[in-house]
């Protein structure tokens, strides 16, 4: 689709050629300056981890944006009119799904009268699809357990073989949308794997001496990373998933980590490290800071950076 459309020419176009030209070069000069030109198929990811995935696969034939930035808490991203107007020109929309963005995304989409990214059509990608999520709910679920989510933990991107798995499926769907590149988007996702698939080594080997190694998160962002790499979580500073720490459960949770001898508290960027500083002092675990996303702290620009950093800070302690 041709971004700026050829302009009919006008039925007074003799008469008024040098005005009609002037203003449709002064408006297409706008246009162009109000919206740069954007190559390849256009890509909006809700979290810079589904970016960063995508730009992996997708290369030199898409452009990629994203809407929650990797320091914010996913969970609650203010719903912005520039956002929609990112999405009004989107071909793809890529989500996490499992309910993260429901408080956010579907109005997004609404405001953006995009047709092509509505759930159901070949433009909206939920990468839940992808992956089997942990902690899925049994039973009946309501507000008293917390802000439990019905399909399961929605923060699988933290084990990188969920990484692999979404760029897996992301790749399937650019060769749709896109299938002279198809080619390409094979190479590029044969590339990002091998580098996966190697710095899975190292993570492994570097993390080796901490398996079995009990720890608290502050939500459960880190349940699947835990999964990946064995260790064990034995419980979280909210006292409910969504629920801020009180001091009451703190204590408790200082109790716990002294009995387990917890040996971190893994704290994300979003949320304050002094809630857990108790828990810390009270037992000997270390609180660390951890980012939890790619774009949560500094020099984590990548969905590899991302566990690299990781793994440098729980092995390093700081
Ligand atoms: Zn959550």
């Amino acid at each position: 689709m041709p971004l700026f459309p050829r302009a009919p020419r006008s039925p007074l176009y003799p008469v008024f050629s040098r005005y009609v030209l002037t203003s449709l070069f002064a408006f297409s000069l706008s246009a162009a300056l109000a919206q740069p030109a954007l190559a390849g198929v256009n890509v909006v990811a809700t979290t810079q981890d589904l970016a960063s995935l995508t730009e992996a696969v997708g290369g030199s034939n898409v452009t990629v944006s994203y809407i929650a930035r990797g320091d914010l808490d996913p969970h609650f991203i203010d719903a912005k009119p520039s956002y929609m107007v990112k999405l009004s020109s989107a071909n793809l929309l890529i989500a996490v799904g499992l309910d993260l963005e429901v408080g956010w995304l579907p109005s997004l989409v609404t405001g953006s009268r995009n047709p092509k990214i509505v759930a159901g059509s070949l433009g909206y990608l939920d990468a839940s699809t992808a992956i089997k999520p942990i902690e899925v709910p049994s039973g009946s679920i309501d507000r008293s357990q917390g802000d439990l989510h019905p399909g399961g933990n929605p923060h699988y991107w933290m084990n990188p073989e969920n990484g692999r798995k979404v760029a897996r499926l992301i790749e399937q769907r650019l060769e749709a949308l896109d299938a002279a590149h198809a080619a390409d988007y094979k190479a590029n996702l044969a590339r990002f794997e091998a580098t996966l698939t190697s710095k899975e080594a190292q993570w492994t080997a570097a993390l080796a001496p901490f398996r079995g190694s009990a720890v608290i998160g502050y939500h459960p962002t880190f349940d699947y990373f835990a999964d990946a790499y064995g260790l064990k979580v034995v419980g979280f500073v909210e006292p409910k998933p969504g629920i801020p720490p009180t001091p009451k459960h703190s204590l408790e949770l200082a109790g716990i980590a002294r009995a387990e001898g917890v040996k971190f508290v893994f704290v994300e960027p979003y949320h304050n490290p002094e809630d857990a500083r108790s828990i810390g002092s009270n037992s000997g675990a270390k609180v660390l800071s951890m980012p939890t996303s790619v774009g949560g702290m500094t020099g984590v620009n990548t969905y590899t950076d991302l566990f690299d950093t990781l793994v440098r800070l729980i092995t390093t302690g700081k």
